[in-house]
């Protein structure tokens, strides 16, 4: 495929939200960083509502994330994009793998897929229609080593995506095709993103390897943990930000990322504030070790 040069993007970052509450400061953190580190290399940013699953998504949600970004400074000239309008291209696409023998439907219910999801009794060999059928990609085989740019080298755990899901049987397509289809259309060159997504990160680099992309760099920072540990989320009690204290939460994300701005001045707003954190910005020190993952 040639690619006029109008088409080359240097860097586009972006934060991918699902509308499934406030925004707190553990997802305020965390679109901060890949904001900074958009600004910090004169790229792009953009905001994506992730609005693919309904039975979990709030009412009014996306609209107060929105809101909540802007009075915290973080805004994007490129128009938002909404997972919804996305449907026809997650649908052509798995149609694409399926023609091309590269994706199967499968029957198995929970109970009797293995510990790690998989499917057990070969449904690929079966020719199963999609009436409330799960359909998995074969993913590759291959080495899916990546360089992290806060971890190093990732390597490959043992295989556990090798049939992954990418449209459920409930007739929802899967975060891990909706994602990767998204990151490739809007060009977006890196992702910057908490690490409890770290693994995560090889099932879609086999995805973009399928699908003949060239995949993003990924940048996973240390995700802000409860007292107990925990990732801060909805489900582990984190509140939704108020606007009205935009300067001190923005303070708390500047923090947790290990930024020094130096003394507080008298005059400081969210956009004076954020224009020198661009200033000062660095990648996090990593906190997992080898083989470790963040429960959620
Ligand atoms: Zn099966």
């Amino acid at each position: 495929m040639s690619m006029s040069t109008t088409d080359v993007v240097r860097y586009r970052g972006r934060f991918a939200p699902s509308p499934t509450g406030p925004l707190h400061l553990g997802s305020l953190t965390t679109a901060l960083a890949s904001y900074l580190d958009a600004q910090y290399n004169q790229g792009q940013w953009l905001l994506r509502l992730e609005d693919i699953d309904p039975p979990r998504e709030v009412d009014g949600a996306a609209d107060s994330i929105i809101k909540c970004l802007a009075s915290h400074g973080l805004q994007s000239n490129i128009a938002t994009i909404w997972q919804h309008n996305n449907w026809q291209r997650y649908r052509d696409t798995c149609q694409q793998l399926i023609s091309a023998g590269q994706a199967f439907y499968c029957e198995c219910p929970r109970r009797q897929q293995d510990e790690l999801g998989r499917c057990t009794s070969g449904c690929y060999k079966k020719n199963l229609g999609a009436r409330n059928n799960n359909l998995r990609a074969a993913l590759p085989l291959t080495d899916l080593n990546f360089i992290d740019r806060v971890y190093g080298l990732v390597e490959t755990p043992k295989r556990t995506f090798d049939n992954a899901i990418i449209w459920r049987r409930d007739d929802l397509p899967a975060y891990l095709l909706a994602v990767v289809v998204d990151d490739v259309d809007s060009k977006v060159t890196d992702i910057v993103r908490g690490d409890d997504l770290l693994h995560e990160t090889q099932r879609q680099l086999a995805l973009y390897a399928l699908l003949e992309q060239r995949p993003p760099r990924f940048a996973h920072i240390p995700v802000v943990l409860n007292e107990e540990g925990k990732k801060l989320s909805k489900q582990t009690g984190a509140t939704g930000l108020d606007n009205t204290q935009a300067l001190e939460n923005l303070q708390r994300a500047i923090q947790h990322l290990g930024l020094e701005l130096g003394a507080q001045l008298p005059s400081d707003n969210p956009q004076s504030l954020i224009a020198r954190a661009i200033q000062h910005w660095r990648l996090p020190e990593p906190r997992l070790q080898k083989g470790q993952s963040i429960i959620n």
